[in-house]
């Protein structure tokens, strides 16, 4: 009899090209391979029968926990009423209209419409022709170029690819390939001057913003794009006054603010959305893994009022837009997206994420932050991070080579938790489900302790 457990793995090493993996390793059979099956709250069990607590949520997006039948039936429901129709010239489903409103009724309140793709990516896509377009309603066509910031991430495309502020998804690719600048991360811990404080730190991120818009001419710069607390970069909150500062150099000269809210949206703060948690004010949002946690690919440009009104005029001269996917409000997906928005306020999971999240990271910083190699501890909602470092007091890093980072994420695993090794420094981090529970958080903490002591003694 065959054995399917063989063929599947032979299938995989030979057919499968998977994202963000070692291709030689995997063709030769060398890294790790693990095939999901089933999941329920914030547990994952593979083809195996292991078990994991996963605290990172898949990928930051599985927000209401795996296994939620009222989710799987409005997709079912949906897929058999009606499983497609575009949303061009006008059409809509009951399931896409109603997401629409439920999308805007819970962003900040100078929110107007949803433009819906499929991934974080095509929206970032999307916010950024909005924007060239915007500004050639508005006569405008040199103001085009983008600032995004060192560590942020906000897609794996061309234009999103350079946007993105990681060497990692650059390099060999010849990106960044767009009008796109890099500016300084907020990154206190990494801050060159040590004696400055947050708010000084922020002032000084400010200043070199100010300072690149005034190289580059005001009048060439149409938007910053920043995730309210960086996430794929280290999962580092802004340090004090951050937005502050920034919002208003990007008022002085004009300049649009969109806020990816990929991994923020719908609650993993705290708050509804990063935005309001910290204070932003953006003129675009970009939602995705929250939207759907994950049951439906999902995604969304939510534009303001002041950016529409412009959008319009460029209707009236210039005709229908031409932008455009054929999945775009998929209805299934969209069926998703109401179950799941739903389930999130029937849950409590903003509130759950405010205080699991507050007493998660309390816990962690108390089990962790005297260890001779952690940097910093640091967080916020049901997003946390640990930083390690070889000498506490240079905050010297290790030597890449001995990947300590991935080697205490497996370790992690070993202890039956998922937690994520960021992929550029030696940071372990974490965004659970937003049902976790304190017991959860307790486990999570504990076994990334052991694993640490396994590691690094
Ligand atoms: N923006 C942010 C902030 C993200 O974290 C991600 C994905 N991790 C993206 C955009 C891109 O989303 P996707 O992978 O769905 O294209």
């Amino acid at each position: 009899m065959p054995n399917r457990t063989n063929d599947l793995n032979a299938w995989d090493r030979d057919h499968f090209f998977h994202p963000s993996t070692h291709m030689a390793l995997h063709a030769r059979g060398e890294s790790p391979r693990r095939m999901m099956q089933g999941g329920e709250g914030c547990y994952i069990t593979d083809s195996e029968g292991r078990r994991s607590l996963d605290a990172f949520a898949g990928l930051y997006c599985v927000n209401v926990g795996y296994g939620r039948t009222e989710i799987a039936d409005a997709i079912a429901k949906q897929a058999h009423e009606l499983a497609y129709y575009h949303a061009y010239v006008g059409h809509g489903t009951e399931a896409s209209i109603t997401l629409a409103r439920m999308i805007v009724e819970r962003a900040p309140a100078h929110m107007s419409r949803v433009y819906f793709g499929l991934s974080g990516s095509d929206a970032n896509e999307t916010n950024i022709k909005l924007i060239w377009y915007y500004n050639n309603v508005l006569g405008r066509p040199e103001k085009k170029k983008i600032i995004s910031r060192w560590r942020g991430y906000h897609g794996s495309g061309v234009m999103t690819g350079s946007l993105t502020g990681l060497a990692l998804f650059h390099s060999h690719f010849d990106l960044p390939r767009a009008p796109v600048l890099h500016t300084e991360a907020p990154y206190f811990f990494r801050r060159a001057d040590r004696n400055q404080s947050e708010e000084q730190f922020s002032a000084h991120c400010a200043e070199k913003l100010e300072e690149m818009i005034l190289a580059e001419g005001p009048d060439t710069i149409a938007a910053f794009i920043g995730e309210p607390i960086l996430g794929t970069g280290g999962i580092v909150p802004p340090p004090k006054g951050y937005w502050a500062a920034i919002q208003a150099v990007l008022k002085k000269y004009d300049i649009l603010l969109v806020a990816d809210e990929v991994v923020t949206g719908f609650g993993r703060l705290g708050s509804m959305f990063g935005s309001t948690h910290y204070g932003m004010e953006p003129d675009l949002i970009t939602i995705a893994k929250g939207l759907t946690s994950a049951y439906a690919p999902l995604s969304g440009s939510i534009v303001s009022q002041r950016v529409w009104d412009v959008l319009v005029q460029g209707s009236d001269a210039f005709g229908p837009i031409g932008h455009g996917w054929t999945y775009s409000a998929h209805p299934i997906c969209a069926a998703a997206g109401v179950a799941n928005l739903a389930l999130i306020d029937e849950m409590g999971l903003v509130k759950n994420a405010g205080e699991t999240g507050a007493y998660f990271n309390k816990a962690l910083k108390d089990a962790l932050s005297g260890h001779r190699n952690v940097g910093e501890v640091r967080g916020d909602g049901l997003m946390a991070a640990v930083e390690f470092v070889e000498d506490r007091d240079d905050r010297r890093f290790f030597d890449p080579s001995s990947k300590v980072g991935p080697t205490i994420a497996s370790a992690l695993l070993e202890e039956g938790v998922i937690g994520r090794a960021m992929p550029q420094g030696d940071i372990l981090g974490f965004a659970p489900p937003l049902c976790l529970t304190p017991k959860e958080a307790e486990t999570v903490v504990a076994a990334t302790l052991k694993a640490v002591k396994r590691v690094l003694g």
